[in-house]
């Protein structure tokens, strides 16, 4: 082993120069990791390689110099290119020079399987590495290594490839004598695209663009010298950053704090971090402050005198394009004013890391007029600030959907520099819209081929017409045989994916077997194969409104794996026995072979369900034979599912919708909320259960490294908004544990039976409140913390659904290892136990993979895995809104007026046009008051969105059809019908923090658009509270840069929810008025048990016993919390009363003898904003999140 030094000069923060010495031990073993090696075994087979290797098939090898890979990356990147050679000589001169996200980006592309391409190990490599020779420099020496490399490969591979060497700085000229005779080539990066990709034209755009960018980066550093000595910047008001060594030094003494800074999406003058401990969040104003932070970007913030700290804004903002002036222009006369929370506020003063990504963007509207090559560009996501590219011909891009990236932003620049990547296609055609989602969420698969590389489809099983594949006899007899029960599978219409069976039967004694049967993926796809590879990066399966894009190949997730009828599957099963009551006696798991019988729909099972002999669709011999299964399964999973209900499990909702589309044109024909069938019910239940079971096991076999499904315990404090809410309408809702926000829900549920959406928007805002769900390696957390809160569950995981999760295809090669006998001895520092099952014991010796036990390891997998799933919903969720918006611009078109060409191009046209749009009226409920005006859910859609009252302008208006009482006699028939869009202008708007609002009609306002007879049939006032029902007009607000969106407009009142008197507080469930009504508590809840029961089909099956122990444990909680919280607001009443007084009214009532109204005691509200803030975060993920 020889034996050698390198010198390494890395510039520090404080720009001074270090000098680092390596001790570098050369070796002959550095493998080529080449499919052509000519040895046998190639010389990389006594290593593991975690990438795919440099292919066979391909007429060349790439070897990039430094200055491809530093300022060409994103060409690297392009998938197009493969086969690439990234030498150690590189990566280390960019981690030398802190070029990170570069040295990133290259690893990314090496460990990519689809690109063939690998991290060549030159400076270890005896043969290959080079020493720096005196007077020689780094540049040249580099070079010279490269040289060395391919010299190296052509040797080592006998020459059975070329060598390209793409160099930007260097040429054909730089080669000795016999390089050129060994066929090694030098290109540039035009030449080597001329040659080889004549005809791709995203690759030279792209190029160019590279060179542009690079251009002008250049001269900047040119400028810099004569600006950097001038302290500050000019115009634009940005500071210089401070040394790493001071903002160091400053978090750590706290004078700084650190954290990701996000910018609201609702107010984009308004940043956030939220610093660590006391500090909690700093808010920062206005770009100046921001100081070139872009949104995620890791920063450090220094706080500005406490004089001009501000209060986060409660307006609904008006438009996505406006930016606000700095601070809050309250308009004085509003008592708006008392509730806000001034909150610590702050500037940045460094960014300790960029988090800069692929945007998508839009080039501002007319600037491809200007003359010259620079132009601003808006991005789609309306948090990232518009960046300025250069571009020769700016008139391609106009109204098209571009991909930019930020290269820089100097001091001296108001916008940073970007530069153009490539275009994606017109903007707001479906294709580009749907493009641009996939991009903005960072899932990285073409849309037309799904992109699973040749590689690994060469790993797949053949099932073809001419060579079915058939079960192997020998794998047949190592599995335990299920193909003679009755195995079904509930599922959507045309799922194709089909993960999950069941099998359920009567063995006698009252006792029933109960199996679940998932399809069994790891048998397929091999740990470390290419296609587990690709699975992993990919995490999921994504599902858009209209198309899906796989984590599998389709033969794997459409054919061998997914449980199709009629046909042999290997499976993974769960068995259990259960007595009688769903107590589980014994519990199996294994491998097994199974055929199911019928792929059910929840429709065709939800009829047998209710009694049916036969269901569309399905014979009747089938019927009559699945009947009896489904009908035990329902009483079983019944039984199962009241037991943890009663133990806390929550049934929350969610606002899923689906799309239908015509088939003619492609267009939507309706929007269909999710119909709620128990079936559903009942298969989730099994599927939890079969998920909790095997947690528990994995658990057992992994305790430092099990892969987890967590959902933490929520901050109380969120869930304050809730109830509130909740108060409102007089119900209390109590959130101390699970159990008792179960059971208040419940009761909200019970009582309100004839508001079915009023309970279904407090349930929404349960779970917005609650926190997200996500995968955790057991050995990260205590063993009490596994708990899943919305499930009521100790242990949880994903297991049912490996064809779409990679989760649990980790959880299969988990379970199998626990069982084969392969795990590590479970260690003996954790003791709980789950009762009611019997697991195999797992008795061990360490065999399995590195990623299963490796609990660092599986945490990084765990991490990698929370992101996929929450991208991917957040682009199910943004697919969503967009055909929300296709949809009420169909609805909303006036046919008659002007050309139309369908639903593909949505609204290029532009400015919106009173006249003649159709008026889209649907019922909603006001869910979320604000300053300004308040949300809208119309539950029929699954939409939200915003109803002004005050205008941008401050001006507040009401539409004067929701003035007119209805029955009162109008006097003469007027033919002056108004438009349905006529308003009240001059109103005065009173807001009474979250739960109501209050607008007064000036009646010469009226008269002005109304004839005087009409005056009298006119409100003069209106109240708006939260969970009215309102009557809306969907309406979208148009634009280039951004996506659509929908906002509303008020056409009238639900004039039940609305006639009822202001003052009227309706009966509800406080526990106070609950027992001043003389009948005794016992006969209460008897009363309450029976009537819960009655409504609440999920608790029926429990005795009345266990219902009144369940209900008796929250209403104690219940009360014991009420008498808390009437101190808490007594003393603070008495504060106000003491004080100045915030309040609205004071009462000359004693706060202890009477309900009080919270809103006017507790003016100061500390944890409101935090809920603000909350909402806007949650809002994301409102219409997606499980926590599930
Ligand atoms: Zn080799």
């Amino acid at each position: 082993m020889l034996r050698t030094e390198t010198v390494h000069f890395r510039k520090t923060n404080k720009n001074t120069v270090v000098k680092r010495v390596h001790e570098v031990y050369l070796r002959k073993d550095i493998p080529c990791l080449s499919t052509l090696c000519p040895w046998s075994p190639p010389c990389h087979a006594r290593v593991k390689v975690e990438s795919s290797l440099l292919s066979e098939e391909t007429p060349y090898y790439l070897i990039p110099d430094y200055s491809v890979a530093l300022r060409y990356v994103e060409l690297l990147e392009q998938e197009e290119l493969t086969n690439i050679i990234f030498t150690e000589t590189i990566l280390q001169r960019l981690q030398s020079e802190d070029k990170s996200r570069t040295y990133k980006s290259l690893r990314q592309v090496a460990k990519d399987p689809r690109r063939r391409s690998v991290v060549f190990s030159n400076e270890h490599c005896e043969g290959a590495t080079v020493l720096r020779e005196p007077e020689e420099s780094i540049e040249q020496r580099d070079w010279r290594a490269l040289l060395k490399t391919a010299d190296w490969y052509h040797q080592h591979l006998q020459g059975r490839v070329p060598i390209i060497m793409l160099s930007e700085q260097f040429g054909q000229k730089n080669l000795r004598e016999e390089q050129l005779k060994a066929g090694v080539r030098v290109m540039s990066l035009k030449e080597y695209l001329n040659e080889f990709w004549k005809d791709n034209a995203v690759l030279h755009e792209l190029l160019g663009s590279l060179k542009e960018a690079i251009l002008e980066e250049d001269l900047e550093m040119q400028n810099k010298g004569g600006i950097a000595t001038k302290k500050g910047s000019g115009s634009t008001g940005f500071q210089e950053y401070k040394p790493l060594s001071e903002l160091e030094a400053g978090v750590k003494s706290e004078r700084f704090f650190q954290g990701v800074m996000k910018v609201r999406a609702n107010h984009r003058d308004q940043a956030f971090i939220r610093g660590d401990g006391n500090i909690g969040e700093i808010v920062i104003v206005g770009s100046e402050h921001r100081n070139r932070a872009v949104h995620g970007d890791m920063v450090v913030v220094e706080l500005l005198n406490k004089s001009s700290w501000v209060a986060p804004s409660t307006h609904i903002s008006y438009d996505p394009e406006e930016i606000h002036a700095a601070g809050d222009e309250e308009d004085e006369s509003s008592n708006t004013h008392r509730f806000k929370e001034i909150k610590p506020t702050g500037r940045v003063v460094g960014v300790i890391s960029r988090n800069w990504q692929p945007y998508v963007a839009t080039l501002q509207e007319g600037s491809e007029k200007d003359s010259g090559s620079f132009h601003l560009v808006l991005p789609l996501n309306p948090v990232i600030p518009k960046i300025r590219i250069r571009h020769h011909d700016a008139k391609v891009l106009a109204n098209q959907r571009i991909v930019v990236r930020i290269d820089s932003w100097p001091i001296h620049s108001q916008y940073p520099n970007g530069h153009y990547v490539r275009s994606i296609g017109p903007a707001h055609e479906l294709d580009t819209e749907i493009s641009a989602i996939l991009i903005e969420h960072g899932i990285s698969v073409s849309q037309t081929t799904q992109g699973f590389s040749e590689g690994s489809l060469k790993e797949m099983p053949i099932n073809t017409p001419e060579h079915p594949w058939r079960p192997d006899p020998a794998e047949l007899k190592a599995r335990r045989d299920l193909r003679n029960l009755t195995i079904f599978s509930i599922d959507p219409p045309n799922c194709q994916d089909i993960d999950d069976a069941i099998s359920i039967r009567d063995i006698g004694n009252g006792q029933v077997e109960f199996g679940v049967h998932i399809a069994d993926v790891s048998h397929f796809v091999h740990e470390n194969s290419l296609t587990d590879l690709e699975a992993r990066a990919r995490g999921t399966t994504v599902y858009l409104s209209d198309r899906r894009f796989d984590m599998l190949p389709k033969v794997l997730s459409e054919q061998l794996c997914s449980l199709r009828h009629h046909v042999d599957r290997y499976a993974m099963s769960v068995m259990w026995t259960m007595d009688a009551e769903a107590n589980v006696l014994t519990t199996w798991f294994g491998r097994s072979v199974i055929r199911s019988a019928c792929e059910m729909e929840y429709e065709q099972a939800q009829g047998l369900l209710n009694g049916k002999d036969v269901v569309p669709g399905l014979d009747a011999a089938l019927c009559k034979k699945l009947k009896p299964s489904v009908v035990l399964l329902a009483k079983t999973m019944r039984k199962i599912r009241a037991k943890r209900m009663m133990n806390g499990g929550l049934e929350l909702e969610s606002s899923e919708v689906k799309f239908k589309f015509k088939e003619e044109d492609g267009g939507i024909s309706d929007i269909l909320p999710k119909q709620p069938l128990e079936v559903h019910q009942i298969i989730e239940e099994a599927m939890v259960m079969a998920n909790g079971y095997v947690a528990k096991k994995i658990y057992d076999g992994f305790r430092e490294s099990a892969m987890l499904r967590h959902h933490p315990l929520p901050i109380d404090s969120h869930f304050k908004m809730l109830r509130k809410a909740a108060e409102s309408r007089g119900f209390s809702i109590e959130t101390s544990s699970n159990l008792a926000l179960a059971a208040s829900l419940r009761d909200c549920a019970a009582k309100s039976q004839d508001d079915i959406e009023f309970v279904r928007l407090l349930k929404t805002m349960a779970t917005m409140a609650m926190s997200e769900a996500s995968y955790i390696s057991s050995g990260s957390k205590p063993v009490n913390e596994y708990t899943h809160y919305g499930l009521a569950l100790d242990f949880y995981t994903h297991f049912t659904s490996p064809i779409r999760r990679y989760a649990d295809l980790v959880v299969h090669r988990q379970l199998m290892s626990c069982i084969s006998g392969t795990s590590p001895q479970p260690s003996l520092n954790a003791a709980t136990v789950v009762d009611g099952s019997v697991h195999l014991s797992s008795t061990t010796t360490a065999s399995s993979s590195d990623l299963l036990k490796n609990g660092l390891k599986m945490e990084q997998v765990a991490s990698h895995l929370n992101y996929k799933n929450r991208e991917s919903k957040l682009a199910q969720k943004d697919s969503t809104e967009l055909f929300q918006t296709l949809y009420i611009l169909q609805k909303t078109r006036n046919s008659s007026s002007g050309p139309k060409d369908g639903s593909k191009d949505a609204g290029k046209e532009g400015a919106d046009d009173d006249e003649s749009e159709i008026p889209f009226v649907e019922t909603g409920i006001v869910s979320e008051i604000r300053e300004n005006g308040f949300f809208v859910f119309v539950p029929r859609f699954g939409i939200k969105g915003p109803v002004y009252l005050k205008e941008k302008s401050g001006e507040i208006t009401i539409p004067l059809s929701v003035l007119e009482i209805p029955g009162v006699a109008t006097g003469a028939k007027t033919s002056l019908k108004p438009s349905p869009w006529t308003t009240v202008s001059g109103c005065e708007m009173e807001t009474d923090q979250m739960t109501e609002i209050t607008v007064k009609i000036p009646l010469q306002s009226a008269a002005s658009a109304l004839p005087e007879h009409r005056l009298g049939s006119l409100r003069s006032k209106v109240q708006f509270r939260l969970f009215d029902k309102v009557k809306v007009a969907l309406r979208l607000k148009k634009s280039l840069a951004h996506r659509h969106s929908i906002y509303m407009t008020l056409m009238g009142l639900d004039e039940e929810s609305t006639q009822r008197p202001a003052s009227a507080s309706p009966v509800g469930l406080n526990p106070r008025i609950f027992s001043s009504k003389g009948k005794s508590l016992v006969q209460m809840k008897k009363d309450q048990v029976k009537k819960i029961a009655e409504n609440d089909p999920a608790l029926a099956p429990l005795s009345e016993q266990q219902l009144i122990q369940g209900i008796t444990a929250g209403q104690e909680k219940a009360q014991q919390l009420q008498k808390e919280a009437d101190l808490q607001k007594a003393a603070e009443a008495e504060e106000t009363a003491g004080s100045k007084g915030f309040g609205k009214k004071k009462r000359g009532r004693n706060a202890s003898l009477e309900p009080i109204d919270p809103y006017q005691q507790t003016p100061l509200d500390v944890s409101f904003y935090r809920l603000l803030d909350t909402f806007d975060r949650l809002r994301i993920v409102e219409s997606s999140q499980t926590i599930e």
